[in-house]
């Protein structure tokens, strides 16, 4: 017998989005993926291959800036003091920026360090990194700093739909999905039972019509951040997620031609707010460097 889902959990995409001020950033090694997402720029290196870095040793601090009611103890803040990496097969000598795929760290040199530093933005800070190597590497191993996202997590809570669903199906306890931070829950907090089991457990036929059903992919592309959780800086974090800049980073980012990293927009929810309180983060050299809008 066919099942209808009993609710979507969705990014909330209601309301006034503005897509050039905030942008997801991210190094190389890149692959194929990489070149495909919408609206992505990629700067990769001019010739050759881009360093490739394996797994990280490190040392951070988690905060909670406690915007959250019903999850005080979120962690959206995460500070690295530390970052121990090996770098296990050099690609040049002159990169801007080098990174892992998955680890979304930016190691950075000289150039892009006092590029930053001296460009007046919010929150610029670069952590100790301690570089190994593994063979050939750079030349300038004491000078890589790691950029350091210290800014906020600003991710928009997700959304159900229908509204009225965002409740256990078993004994009625709200809210799964938080209204006020970006998580849900996947077993009801009251009852124990399954309220969203991932993307895997929401297909299921013997739990379709009792669980909260995913209407987005867990790769985060689709994520929409806040404007009004926001905290000022141009390095915003998401502890074990994207590192996300403003669009006036990403315009000295292009206009100083920094190899080896993409950067793709992420839309902002920013209410009623007027464009006069966001303008000065807009970037202006997105646009213009987008080879397939
Ligand atoms: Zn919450
Ligand atoms: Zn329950």
């Amino acid at each position: 017998m066919p099942t209808t889902p009993r609710g979507k959990i969705h990014h909330d995409q209601s309301g006034q989005l503005v897509n050039n001020i905030f942008f997801r950033i991210w190094t190389g090694p890149f692959f194929e993926d990489d070149y495909e997402l919408p609206g992505v720029i990629v700067r990769g290196v001019p010739s050759g291959h881009p360093t490739e870095v394996s797994p990280y040793e490190d040392r951070s601090t988690d905060l909670s800036s406690r915007r959250c009611p019903h999850h005080p103890d979120f962690v959206d803040i995460r500070r690295y003091e530390y970052i121990h990496c090996l770098i296990c097969n050099f690609g040049r000598d002159d990169g801007d920026a080098f990174g892992h795929h998955d680890f979304e760290f930016i190691h950075a040199g000289r150039r892009l360090q006092e590029a930053l530093l001296g460009a007046g933005l919010n929150g610029t800070r670069f952590a100790e990194t301690h570089v190994e190597l593994d063979g050939p590497g750079p030349s300038h191993l004491k000078e890589i700093r790691t950029l350091c996202f210290d800014g906020r997590d600003m991710r928009r809570p997700f959304a159900v739909d229908p509204p009225e669903a965002n409740r256990c199906f078993h004994c009625g306890f709200s809210p799964i999905v938080c209204p006020t931070c970006p998580s849900f829950e996947s077993f009801c907090p009251s009852c124990s039972k399954a309220a969203w089991g991932g993307n895997l457990l929401s297909k299921d036929p013997r739990t379709v019509d009792t669980t909260l059903q995913s209407g987005f992919d867990d790769n985060g592309l689709g994520s929409v951040l806040d404007f009004d959780y926001w905290d000022g800086n141009d390095f915003v974090g998401q502890p074990l997620g994207s590192c996300i800049v403003t669009g006036r980073v990403v315009d000295l980012l292009l206009d100083l031609n920094v190899t080896n990293i993409a950067l793709q927009p992420r839309r902002c929810h920013v209410g009623g707010r007027q464009s006069a309180e966001y303008a000065h983060l807009r970037s202006v050299l997105y646009q213009e460097n987008l080879q397939h809008p």
